[in-house]
């Protein structure tokens, strides 16, 4: 008796109106799942003005990561990205302001990470297909090393151009493309009032504010086990990305083939199977999270405990948790 009390209780506390304060949208969008979550402080809760001013900002997103997706995809060949591919490694070519500046960003995560973060990775990587289970074979390899090679991206700050020292070179921004929209949907929703709010593509997490008075839950997923947390995290005002190697794949003869490649063998990076980031800047800590995964436990973690803005947890083959050590004083 007492437990029907409790949970009819239940019911009526979360059908109150207050309830509709909180606002959610999941769209798809750059070969992934995108979500947004934000809280309106707003009397009119249900009226048509909330519902209108609810669509405006949702539309907000959507249309600012399909925007980023347009330019910067390297399967559409109208994106200004598929444009870079196609003329810098013959001519310089003068590119958006926004381009360069990821290009800039990207340059110095490499130059930081001695390569291990490399936007030319895609001169082997577009010869990887995870979903048709392809892969280059050790000779196609061999014949693109040369092309991946992140100093062969030449930046003209003068004239916002870029060119290609080799003319194999291909870049791709997957490892930081979507960090970067989140970071310009929260900046959008900030400018439109919005004070609480969570905006997610794929692994990488942007958070504006708390939960309205509680700190937001972010999981880690589980790297081998599908539906299932490795971590729970409580968060206020950060962004997080995740870098696993259970997000594309295929295991030939026990091999694990998947989407993270270290630049020096073109191959898949395997010296750890999940990489968290934790820091303020979404763009950096989506670069960050594919670097270190590259880079693996010791020199990722040496990497890390040298930027004080960033803190990483690493999950290394053997499956055990490892933190940085910001974390480990909490
Ligand atoms: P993420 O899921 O953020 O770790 O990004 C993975 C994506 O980054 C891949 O799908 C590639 O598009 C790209 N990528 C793979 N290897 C590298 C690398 N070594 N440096 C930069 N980007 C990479
Ligand atoms: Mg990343």
């Amino acid at each position: 008796m007492l437990k029907n009390c409790v949970v009819f209780i239940f019911i009526c506390i979360f059908s109150l109106p207050v309830a509709a304060k909180w606002f959610k949208n999941s769209f798809k969008v750059m070969g992934t799942q995108a979500h947004v979550e934000f809280w309106l402080d707003d009397n009119k809760t249900n009226t048509a003005d909330t519902q209108q001013q609810v669509q405006q900002l949702i539309a907000i997103v959507q249309n600012e990561m399909r925007r980023i997706d347009e330019a910067m995809s390297p399967y559409k060949a109208s994106s200004e990205l598929s444009l870079i591919n196609a003329q810098a490694g013959i001519k310089a070519l003068q590119i958006s302001p926004e381009l360069f500046h990821l290009l800039q960003v990207s340059q110095k995560i490499s130059k930081l990470s001695n390569g291990a973060f490399d936007i030319t990775y895609a001169s082997i990587g577009y010869q990887y297909d995870y979903r048709k289970k392809q892969r280059p074979s050790k000779n196609a390899i061999k014949k693109a090393l040369p092309a991946i090679d992140y100093s062969a991206v030449k930046l003209d700050a003068k004239h916002s151009s870029v060119r290609f020292t080799h003319k194999n070179v291909k870049i791709d921004l997957g490892g930081i493309a979507k960090g970067y929209a989140v970071k310009r949907c929260l900046a959008l929703l900030k400018a439109a009032g919005v004070k609480h709010a969570l905006v997610n593509a794929g692994g990488d997490t942007g958070l504006l504010g708390d939960r309205h008075g509680r700190p937001w839950y972010v999981g880690i997923k589980h790297p081998r086990a599908e539906n299932k947390m490795a971590v729970e995290l409580p968060l206020i005002n950060e962004a997080i990305s995740t870098s696993g190697d259970y997000e594309r794949y295929f295991i030939e003869d026990g091999v694990r083939y998947h989407h993270i490649i270290n630049p020096q063998t073109g191959d898949s990076a395997r010296k750890v199977v999940s990489v968290s980031i934790i820091g303020k800047d979404p763009t950096y800590v989506d670069a960050l999270s594919t670097t270190i995964f590259v880079e693996g436990l010791v020199a990722g973690m040496k990497l890390i405990d040298s930027l004080p803005e960033f803190e990483a947890i690493i999950i290394d083959n053997q499956q055990t948790l490892h933190v940085s050590k910001g974390l480990q004083q909490q």
